[in-house]
């Protein structure tokens, strides 16, 4: 028995990073797994590899929103379960952000997570889940990521109001909040390209500092987490961020 088995579960920006093994996990719990992300080529890679459906889904665009859900119906009659996944991220100070810059963090970040919730929440099942993905910096404050700091901390707002207004049909709404994890965002440098093995070095350096476990957290812990948010092991957990960092959260160390 997979903890998934008989769901229909939608991931954005699926094609890589912790959506990939998100909608890896889910389609080994026996979820029917929906990809959904920009990147093409790599979503229609992944959907093949593990049976899913790829859709093509601009997370800030509605009519991107309802074409995707329609897609599901058509193929899957319903859903059950969303992650809203997708996000960017840009370095600036607030002094010298653009606006371009804030506005194009908050189209993908803040309303394509708040498009997902309304266009899926109206056509999910009763009894489903979504997972938000926040961020640490949507509970705390980060130097140089304003705009996107800014963009988590409104996902944590509309992962409780969400959980407010749905609760009544049975749908929890929760969010995951990672701290540094591995994935391309935060080590942009390709695998093998070049600086990407000193790129790699100083970024392990720096989060065995930093993160009282030592280490950056692995794609694969936050989709853990995410199932946990998605099956019925989280029955009576709703409204709630939950931080996923390796204890860089729990407090000033000064020892
Ligand atoms: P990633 O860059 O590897 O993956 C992000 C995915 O989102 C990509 O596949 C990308 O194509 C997709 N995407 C970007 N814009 C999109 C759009 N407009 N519509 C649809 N898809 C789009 O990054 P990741 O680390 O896997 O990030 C996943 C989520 O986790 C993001 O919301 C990110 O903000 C959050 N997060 C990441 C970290 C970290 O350290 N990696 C920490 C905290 C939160």
């Amino acid at each position: 028995m997979g903890k998934l088995d008989g769901r229909v579960v939608l991931v954005t920006g699926a094609a890589r990073g912790q959506g990939e093994q998100e909608a890896r996990l889910f389609a080994e719990e026996g979820a029917r797994v929906v990809v959904a992300d920009v990147l093409d080529e790599q979503g229609e890679a992944l959907a093949k590899e593990i049976g899913a459906l790829y859709v093509r889904l601009d997370v800030g665009c509605e009519d991107d929103w309802e074409a995707a859900v329609a897609a599901v119906r058509e193929t899957h009659g319903h859903i059950d379960g969303l992650v809203n996944n997708a996000g960017i991220l840009r370095f600036h100070s607030l002094l010298d952000t653009p606006l371009d810059e804030f506005m194009e963090v908050v189209r993908v970040n803040q309303v394509g997570c708040f498009l997902g919730i309304r266009t899926v929440g109206r056509a999910m099942a009763d009894g489903g889940t979504i997972v938000n993905t926040a961020s640490c910096t949507g509970l705390t404050g980060m130097a140089a990521v304003g705009a996107y700091s800014a963009s988590k901390h409104a996902i944590v707002g509309l992962t409780r109001v969400a959980a407010l207004e749905l609760a009544g049909r049975g749908i929890r709404v929760n969010a995951v909040c990672p701290g540094a994890v591995d994935t391309p965002m935060s080590n942009p440098v390709p695998a093998g390209g070049e600086g990407g093995e000193e790129t790699a070095r100083a970024v392990e350096r720096l989060y065995r500092r930093l993160v009282p476990l030592g280490r950056m957290g692995t794609a694969q812990e936050v989709a853990r987490l995410a199932l946990f948010l998605s099956c019925e092991d989280s029955s009576y957990v709703t409204g709630q961020p939950f931080v996923i960092d390796g204890g860089w959260l729990a407090g000033l160390n000064v020892v």
